[in-house]
């Protein structure tokens, strides 16, 4: 199949090709699930379908969500609207907990049923990749049932699912006097399970004063290492813990959040080759004013991904198209930075080199839209200019 006459933003910077690697009048062969060929208007084939001149990019990849959850926290949202505090919440049994009683109790079909509305709603702005996390579970049997949900719904959707597991998240009640013993759970009995089953891609943690410290995380990062799985590390979202040089020594996949990061911990990320990945929807929903360091992340050639962190609490954004809009806004990317920042750099978050740029031998997945230029997908907001969707060279989803 050969689609011509795009506004091809490659996001493949080489070629000496401009901002967004674009290929005006651009076309590509896709054979067997692959793009196998793509040029400009002077090498162009007779296409088999013509674009119209609309823009394509690689399908987008939401590289940190934990979109399998049961139970809902809006009414936290409005009681401390009305002026409860979040301590008074937390104290009456509400925050992550309340997340974690619910999904405990929700079966395999009702987390199922919660989850595939908020994927499709993804996949409705281009996602064809989305990265799944657990961790509202905390204990094997929910874990294990929360992470067979998520491959689940990448069998039953048109969406590539990776999933990953984050039993480090919170320290369950059961555990609240005894956190050695949670560490030994997960280290121990959960994580050696989940990967005999082959159910995570990564494991994930949280390093922070409210969450697990460095020396806890390092502990569930070497058990992973010791099984064969990369990690990642929400790091640096509400104080400076040094996560970011944990998550480097380790080679870790990605930093995420980071809005503390220091100096060092940039340094480490570029020098370990690991994704920092920008979570603005939480900055957003928090109300935050400590910005992430951008600049610095740029000046030492840092990768920078962008994601929704979809959440029942910190960050209920589902859209990824919104997220763009944030990371201009809030975090002043550049939407070419944005952009590669769910696509290309998302892909590499996810340790995936096949996808995520429009390039001959990777994976035919992308996104159509009726918009005359790439940034006007971050520019305005509640607007989802998608008109098709072709994942591994099959339409699935809209018309061409
Ligand atoms: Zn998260």
């Amino acid at each position: 199949m050969i689609l011509g006459n795009g506004l091809l933003a490659t996001l493949d910077r080489r070629d000496q090709r401009g901002p967004y690697g674009l290929v005006p009048g651009g076309w590509l062969r896709i054979e067997d699930g692959l793009i196998t060929e793509t040029g400009g208007p002077e090498s162009a084939p007779a296409p088999d379908i013509d674009l119209n001149g609309r823009l394509v990019t690689p399908g987008l990849i939401d590289c940190h969500t934990h979109l399998v959850w049961a139970g809902s926290r809006s009414d936290e949202f409005e009681r401390r609207l009305n002026g409860e505090t979040y301590a008074d919440i937390a104290r009456a049994g509400g925050g992550i907990l309340s997340t974690v009683r619910a999904t405990r109790a929700a079966t395999r079909a009702d987390l199922l049923a919660a989850a595939l509305p908020r994927l499709d709603r993804l996949m409705a702005e281009g996602v064809t990749t989305v990265e799944i996390k657990s961790g509202y579970g905390l204990d094997l049997d929910s874990e294990l049932r929360c992470l067979a949900v998520a491959r689940m719904l990448g069998e039953l959707m048109p969406v590539s699912v990776v999933t990953s597991y984050l039993g480090a998240h919170a320290l369950p009640p059961e555990y609240a006097t005894n956190r050695a013993g949670y560490l030994d759970l997960i280290c121990e009995t959960v994580l050696p399970e989940v990967a005999r089953r082959g159910l995570a891609d990564a494991v994930d943690a949280f390093c922070e004063t409210i969450a697990f410290t460095p020396t806890e995380v390092d502990r569930v990062f070497t058990a992973a290492h010791g099984l064969g799985l990369p990690v990642k590390l929400h790091a640096e979202q509400l104080s400076d813990q040094g996560g970011a040089q944990l998550a480097a020594r380790h080679r870790a996949l990605s930093a995420d959040h980071i809005e503390y990061l220091s100096p060092e911990g940039v340094a480490a990320l570029a020098q370990s080759g690991t994704v920092a990945v920008l979570l603005p929807g939480a900055f957003h929903y928090l109300k935050e004013t400590q910005l992430p360091p951008v600049a610095a992340l740029r000046a030492a050639g840092v990768p920078i991904a962008v994601a929704s962190d979809l959440n029942p609490g910190s960050s209920p954004v589902n859209s990824l198209l919104t997220t763009l809009n944030m990371a201009c806004v809030l975090f002043r990317l550049t939407p070419e930075e944005a952009l590669a920042g769910v696509t290309a750099n998302a892909a590499r978050a996810l340790g995936l080199d096949d996808r995520g740029r429009i390039a001959p031998g990777l994976r035919a997945d992308l996104a159509i839209w009726d918009a005359a230029r790439p940034g006007d997908l971050c520019h305005p907001l509640g607007v989802n200019p998608l008109a098709a969707v072709i994942r591994g060279g099959a339409l699935t989803r809209g018309r061409l």
